[in-house]
């Protein structure tokens, strides 16, 4: 059995022929999948579709969270309802082809744990978007622990285990790339062609792209933390030589250094340095913070297409409407 996972946030003008594309290509590998569409709190007739997609293939599910909560949130909803052997996330706006999933799958028959998808080429994305994307995995892999491998988005497929394993995984700054890479196992690469999005705009304008970045970064590295220390010690080594330099010349000639210039500049420096890393630790901080009041990571409003026993083995960590369950 085999499991999809496919976010959804306002995707109306997509949504019917993603089915239909992806439909095709399951139904030519296995007579038994299920497709599970997460609608992400979209605002246009994207969650009326999905109904309508239920309604008529019963290998349709859906779940409807209660509000936008992004789009690593809308796939981790998706891997609690899961019910295959194996899952496959892949976008909604048919970037990821669903073609490649046969290749993945083989791959997965072989005794591979994860078949993650590798951009070989992206048509369709500004020079901008292509660059600073590889500017992020470069950065990413070079800050962090995890080796997290370059051109890789969230188009993959996973064995049940290493699923079973990221629901260990409670963190509410979710990058699924780099938690994928953490747990291990039997990875490979699965070459694609990325083609443009098929109808709709991105929804990642360039600010969550930083703030992704962001989370990609703080979440998987306390590098940042740690250049305080280089930066303290930089500093503090200049001004060290800067008093040594003073007073040498203030005991044994009559030239002194004029001080005002060289108090003002050493003034600006430090306190620059340390508000920077008083920033640094503030996201830490704050990520602390989030994480202590153990929210759940989502919501659902509503979910079609499950049996009544699935909503028993529920986790803890997301909320079903108790009332619908009988
Ligand atoms: N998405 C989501 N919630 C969001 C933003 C995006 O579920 O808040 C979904 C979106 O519907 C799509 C996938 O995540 O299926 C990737 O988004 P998008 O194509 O806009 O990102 P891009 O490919 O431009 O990076
Ligand atoms: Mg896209």
């Amino acid at each position: 059995m085999i499991s999809v996972i496919v976010p959804c946030y306002n995707e109306e003008e997509v949504i019917n022929q993603t089915h239909h594309r992806l439909v095709r290509v399951l139904e030519q590998i296995t007579p038994s999948f299920e497709v599970i569409y997460v609608d992400d709190g979209s605002q246009d007739q994207t969650s009326e579709l999905l109904r309508h997609l239920q309604r008529d293939d019963k290998r349709v599910k859906v779940v409807l969270l209660s509000r936008n909560f992004g789009h690593q949130m809308a796939v981790t909803a998706g891997l609690d309802y899961i019910s295959g052997d194996a899952v496959v996330l892949i976008d909604a706006d048919l970037q990821d082809p669903p073609e490649v999933i046969p290749d993945m799958i083989e791959q997965w028959r072989k005794g591979y744990d994860v078949a993650y998808g590798v951009r070989t080429d992206r048509p369709g994305e500004t020079a901008f978007k292509l660059w600073t994307a590889k500017a992020f995995y470069r950065l990413i892999n070079h800050l962090s622990d995890v080796a997290i491998p370059l051109d890789t988005g969230d188009f993959r497929l996973m064995d049940r285990r290493v699923v079973e394993a990221l629901k260990h995984m409670p963190e509410r700054d979710r990058f699924l790339r780099g938690m994928v890479s953490w747990v291990g196992f039997r990875q490979i690469p699965v070459p694609y062609q990325r083609a443009q999005r098929f109808a709709g705009v991105s929804k990642y304008p360039l600010w969550k792209m930083f703030r992704f970045a962001m989370d990609g970064i703080l979440s998987f590295s306390l590098v940042p933390l740690r250049m305080a220390i280089w930066a303290g010690l930089l500093t503090f080594g200049l001004s060290l030589a800067g008093i040594i330099y003073a007073l040498i010349l203030r005991l044994f000639t009559s030239i002194w250094v004029p001080g005002w210039t060289l108090l003002f500049m050493a003034t600006l420096f430090i306190g620059g340095i340390q508000l920077v890393f008083l920033g640094v630790i503030g996201e830490y901080v704050g990520r602390i913070y989030r994480e202590d009041k153990r929210r759940p990571l989502y919501l659902v409003r509503e979910h079609l297409g499950f049996d009544t026993e699935h909503y028993n083995q529920k986790l803890n960590r997301s909320i079903i409407p108790i009332a619908k369950v009988n």
